[in-house]
């Protein structure tokens, strides 16, 4: 019996539910019907990168891989066979290693991988270049991502090839590849109970963080300081890391907008950004704040911050069935125009200012710029889920993607004023102000689900500064 850590029963019914959905889907697939002839998904997560010399970056589980098995060690190949009665799933891991395994930890081998995750079969890996011709033989399509990885694509295309010699006569080798993403990432779009539950636990982790960071903040301390501190909360409240490089940015650092150095000091007067958050059970928020160092927004600060925060809620208050990203996007774009015009950093009809005209010799597909972009560069939001920026289609045709409950995105318009900005009143040069949430769309609007984590004037100057950054760990905590 396997050592790793048990999937909950519930999970492996869970994940057999989505390999069967996943299985239906290919075959409804307009080139999964070849009568006759099933298609069969490919799909891996692959070995730790090398970081240098002989020690490995942290690895991370491919989400497609555990989203339909659960499973999360390195060097895994999945296979579904889509047959009619639903899925068939073959998993080739790394054989069990004694020896290996006091150096890099347990395994749970294909025994492990059959009776704790509940996978049809399961093989160690060194028997896929064998194995995987034969499970191609008799399918029509093969769905697998192609050209991320030379060494995959090889290991797909040799798989079809050998099939394709071994059944030269017989002509039952695959006749097309598909892209298994579209089909596989609109499943991932929409969150079923279960993954809710797993990003309202990375919220409370995320919250955790932010909230002893602006309790903690105070001039003189470094960013790195802030940074220490979110990482401590998110591990204790349960996050096996953070879902991406956080941003920790004081001053005119929040106007680089992906700054990840997070080494200066924190100044008085000045207020600094945070984009962090924590990842559990394979789910991550991303939540970004931007509060004063020395507790207290200056007018300038205040005013900006103001106008950000409108666009931030009236987002919000639009996200809901229906609405997309791009209808969510103009409406934070107006807000922002509309703030930024009445504080004289930009002139014109808000309208005009926030939308964005063709730019005549650019590409096919250019967006077109706006007077705004000037000051907001991004655009207001992205899919959430596994991956920060979550997988998934954003457009159905030609029109952009309408939201349906179940589907989590963030919501971050944001102002930057360069420092070095003359045209803009030396007040305001040098502030970057983001205010970003996480927001799962129901049945009749929205939940936000980083709303734990202050956002009002009020609120964030009534509790900058109120804590010991660190907290000293009293003696008897560690009582059993
Ligand atoms: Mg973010
Ligand atoms: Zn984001």
């Amino acid at each position: 019996m396997s050592q790793s850590v048990p999937v909950p029963i519930q999970q492996v019914d869970l994940n057999r539910a989505r390999r069967d959905a996943l299985a239906l889907a290919l075959h409804e697939h307009p080139l999964g019907r070849a009568p006759g002839l099933p298609p069969l998904a490919v799909l891996r997560s692959p070995g730790a990168a090398l970081r240098n010399n002989t020690v490995e970056h942290p690895f991370r589980a491919d989400s497609d891989v555990a989203y339909l098995t659960g499973f999360e060690e390195p060097e895994t190949v999945l296979v579904v066979l889509a047959d009619d009665d639903g899925a068939r799933s073959i998993l080739f891991v790394r054989p069990r290693d004694p020896e290996r395994e006091i150096w890099d930890g347990r395994r749970a081998g294909p025994e492990g991988a059959r009776d704790v995750y509940g996978v049809d079969e399961a093989y160690p890996l060194p028997e896929l270049s064998r194995r995987l011709p034969e499970l191609m033989r008799g399918r029509g399509v093969v769905f697998a991502h192609l050209g991320r990885e030379p060494g995959w694509d090889r290991i797909v295309l040799d798989a079809m090839a050998a099939t394709r010699a071994a059944t030269r006569r017989a002509g039952r080798a695959p006749v097309a590849i598909a892209d298994l993403g579209a089909v596989l990432h609109p499943m991932r779009q929409r969150k079923d109970a279960n993954e809710v539950a797993a990003l309202e636990a990375a919220l409370r982790a995320t919250a955790a963080g932010h909230l002893r960071a602006m309790r903690g903040v105070r001039p003189g301390l470094l960013e790195s300081d802030l940074e220490a501190a979110l990482g401590y909360e998110f591990r204790r409240a349960g996050a096996r890391r953070h879902g991406y490089e956080p941003i920790v940015a004081g001053g005119e650092n929040a106007c680089i907008l992906h700054y990840i150095e997070n080494d200066a000091p924190l100044r008085e007067g000045d207020l600094v950004l945070i984009d962090a958050g924590a990842e559990v059970a394979l789910y991550t928020g991303d939540v970004t704040r931007t509060f004063p160092v020395g507790g207290r927004f200056s007018e300038a600060q205040r005013a900006l911050y103001g106008v950000v925060l409108a666009a931030n809620e009236a987002a919000i208050a639009a996200a809901r069935p229906g609405q997309s990203l791009r209808s969510l996007d103009d409406i934070a774009r107006r807000t922002l125009a509309e703030g930024l015009v009445r504080l004289g950093l930009l002139a014109g009809d808000p309208v005009d200012v926030a939308t964005r005209k063709p730019v005549e010799g650019a590409p096919p597909g250019h967006p077109g710029r706006a007077p705004l972009d000037r000051f907001y560069m991004h655009s207001t939001g992205h899919w959430l889920g596994m991956d920060v920026h979550d997988v998934g289609p954003y457009h159905d045709g030609q029109d952009p993607l309408p939201f349906e409950p179940g589907m989590v995105i963030t919501v971050e318009p944001g102002v930057y004023i360069a420092a070095h900005d003359e045209t803009v009143p030396e007040a305001y040069r040098g502030i970057g102000i983001r205010i970003e949430d996480d927001v799962l769309i129901t049945e009749h609007g929205n939940r936000v689900l980083s709303a734990a984590i202050p956002k009002s004037v009020e609120t964030i100057e009534a509790i900058v500064g109120t804590e010991p950054l660190h907290p000293a760990v009293a003696l008897d905590d560690t009582a059993a």
